[in-house]
């Protein structure tokens, strides 16, 4: 018989759970305001978890599966024209904050540059900003406008999270060689960051995103600056 591991070897942390008082109220996502110009944002207040991807890369199923609503995130979705930054209280502790997409197909080069100047703005100067979670789909990750987001984020000191959503479409085994790789990129491209594979068809990812969100708030909510 193997003796016992000493008690401060054994990985026996609590888990987080749901109702813990650090927990994001995911749950309880409530629209609150979308803003078009970095002028119009909000004071800064509680801690945001700001979602931003490629256009297609499943931000919005990604956001819906969190949350648990169905069409949170495609209350005010219009591809590629209107960018909109939208705010979703979570039970007035933090803010789900969703970026508008980039990548689309044919879009003119002044709503490029507005999306450059909005996301760019709100990622370099927001105070309240705890953290990005950047989706990217498992089977296409680190494209080059990913790329130069996380190199905002890395300039900005800012903590990213990604989620390699559409896991489903990978095998188990392409999944973890594509989170290998990505996870080895990151030391480079984005220093604060973690990663992880997730799937809003399976719902595969959803404990593991929201722990890590839920730390990210809390420990801005603690020291805002
Ligand atoms: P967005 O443009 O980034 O907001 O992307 P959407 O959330 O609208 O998703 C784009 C497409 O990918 C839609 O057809 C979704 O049904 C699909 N999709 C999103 N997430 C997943 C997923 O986890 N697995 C699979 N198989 N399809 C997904």
């Amino acid at each position: 018989m193997r003796p016992a591991k000493p008690r401060d070897k054994r990985i026996d942390k609590p888990r987080e759970k749901v109702g813990d008082f650090t927990a994001l109220a995911l749950s309880k996502a409530a629209y609150t305001l979308s803003v078009h110009d970095p002028r119009e944002l909000p004071a800064p207040g509680a801690a945001e978890i700001a979602f931003a991807g490629r256009s297609n890369a499943g931000k919005s199923s990604a956001i819906n599966t969190l949350t648990g609503r169905r069409r949170l995130a495609y209350v005010s979705k219009a591809p590629g024209r209107t960018q909109l930054i939208n705010f979703f209280s979570l039970d007035g502790r933090a803010f789900l904050v969703d970026l508008p997409g980039y990548g689309y197909a044919g879009v003119p080069a002044e709503v490029r540059d507005h999306w450059e100047t909005l996301v760019g703005d709100y990622i370099a100067n927001r105070e309240s900003l705890a953290a990005v979670v950047v989706v990217m789909d498992a089977r296409h990750p680190l494209m080059p406008l990913d790329r130069q987001l996380l190199s905002w984020l890395r300039a900005a000191g800012r903590p990213a999270h990604i989620l390699l959503t559409k896991a489903d479409k990978l095998s188990k085994q392409a999944g973890r060689v594509t989170l290998d790789r990505v996870r080895r990129e990151l030391i480079q491209l984005a220093p604060r960051s973690t990663v992880q594979l997730f799937s809003s068809l399976k719902g595969e990812g959803i404990a593991e995103a929201a722990g890590t969100l839920s730390r990210l708030a809390a420990a801005k909510n603690k020291s805002p600056g």
